[in-house]
């Protein structure tokens, strides 16, 4: 039961926004900014964000080699352009934003490793280079010749770096999100598991945390921000949650020779290094059907397969001991794009992020404010 005062201040609100991740977040900042006497709440199911944003790998990059290699088989060149000037724009612009330092921010550079099967993608380096002439201004991708100092198995025939790629620490760019939102006066309140929204109507109905009653927010417009969790709430036809594993191992007792952040597998696989440990994670494509899920369970067939990967192959004839397990849960559909449109007359909605939302979380948010706004 609510006091008069409660009910009278914190129920209704000019934009409520659901989901406080990096989309979430950035909506709102952006929308505040626009219109610094609006009232804006950020309501969030979990204590912290609780889908993908603080549970991420901290990559931030647009693409290897072999994954837009990929892309260009399914879409065309303008699109895959596209995809890549958008990941890329957004990397500079949380850079600029925020800070390096805020960040933790390292211009690293990105590797791919290549086995043997996937050196056909070297015939086509020059091919892609040139294609991202107009963007880079000059060559993205190139092979490292002396790889084999890394010490990576003898399965490794070949290691390209791309230029541009580099790290962050995903829990504080969220810090710096929220001290903007702070700074910015608007609300994030934790522990609201919002049950049913109206998206003509602006009402909004949430489940308290700690006695699990029903209660009633009112918004004269809603942002729908929760991703792979949206189903729930509002389905779509091209959503379908993906789950992602990673695996932070003990402080390792010997000198890592390489740094930035490696992928492999037509990027399903990657890692890197943190405070003297070995970050591993996703593999999601050696059980598609299982990660298809908004179930933060661990899957011992991905555990193990990663546990191999960096026993045999990133560090052979080790053997490493693992700290921290856990996954996340993000959004894909057949397209690689978020879905970012109105659907009702007080809502909108900016999901399916896939696996780059550190890069373009900040400006689909922006995208979005920009969409409420010019209602
Ligand atoms: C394991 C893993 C590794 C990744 N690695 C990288 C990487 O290295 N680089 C990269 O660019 N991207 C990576 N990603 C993807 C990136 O993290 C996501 O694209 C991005 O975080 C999506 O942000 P979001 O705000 O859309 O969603 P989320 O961060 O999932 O935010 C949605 C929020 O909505 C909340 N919510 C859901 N339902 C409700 C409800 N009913 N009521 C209230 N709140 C609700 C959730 O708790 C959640 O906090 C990775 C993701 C995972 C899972």
């Amino acid at each position: 039961m609510f006091s008069y005062w409660e009910q009278k201040n914190f129920l209704k609100y000019d934009l409520i926004v659901i989901g406080s991740g990096f989309v979430g977040l950035s909506t709102a900042i952006h929308f505040k900014k626009k219109h610094p006497k609006s009232s804006v709440v950020v309501l969030e199911r979990g204590i912290f964000p609780s889908g993908a944003s603080s549970k991420n790998a901290g990559f931030a990059c647009f693409g290897s080699l072999t994954e837009i290699l990929d892309d260009f088989r399914h879409m065309s060149e303008d699109e895959v352009l596209g995809l890549v000037n958008k990941r890329y724009m957004g990397l500079k612009e949380i850079k600029k934003k925020f800070g390096k330092k805020e960040l933790g921010y390292k211009d690293s550079k990105g590797y791919e490793l290549l086995e043997e099967s996937q050196l056909s993608a070297l015939s086509e380096l020059a091919r892609v280079n040139k294609m991202l002439k107009g963007l880079f201004k000059e060559d993205v991708f190139s092979e490292v010749k002396g790889f084999k100092k890394y010490g990576f198995s003898d399965s490794i025939k070949m290691v390209i770096q791309n230029k541009f790629e580099g790290e962050l620490d995903p829990a504080r760019y969220l810090k710096s999100l929220w001290d903007l939102a702070g700074k910015l006066g608007i609300r994030l309140l934790n522990g609201v598991n919002v049950s049913e929204l109206n998206k003509d109507t602006g009402q909004v109905l949430a489940k308290n945390s700690w006695d699990g009653k029903s209660f009633e927010f009112h918004g004269r417009q809603l942002a729908i921000c929760t991703n792979a969790f949206t189903n729930q709430l509002l389905p779509q036809e091209d959503l379908n949650p993906g789950r992602g594993l990673v695996m932070v191992s003990e402080p390792l007792d010997f000198k890592i020779s390489w740094k930035g952040s490696f992928h492999m597998d037509k990027g399903y696989v990657y890692f890197r290094k943190i405070d003297g440990r070995l970050l591993l994670g996703g593999a999601r494509n050696v059980d598609f059907e299982n990660e298809e899920t908004t179930d933060f369970m661990i899957n011992p067939k991905i555990e193990s397969h990663l546990d191999r990967l960096a026993n045999e192959v990133i560090f052979p004839g080790r053997e490493i001991k693992w700290d921290t397990v856990w996954t996340g849960i993000m959004a894909f559909g057949k397209k690689k794009t978020p879905i970012i449109q109105q659907v009702g007359n007080r809502a909108v909605i900016a999901v399916r992020l896939g696996g780059m939302g550190v890069a373009i979380g900040w400006q689909v948010g922006k995208d979005l404010a920009s969409l409420i706004s010019e209602k």
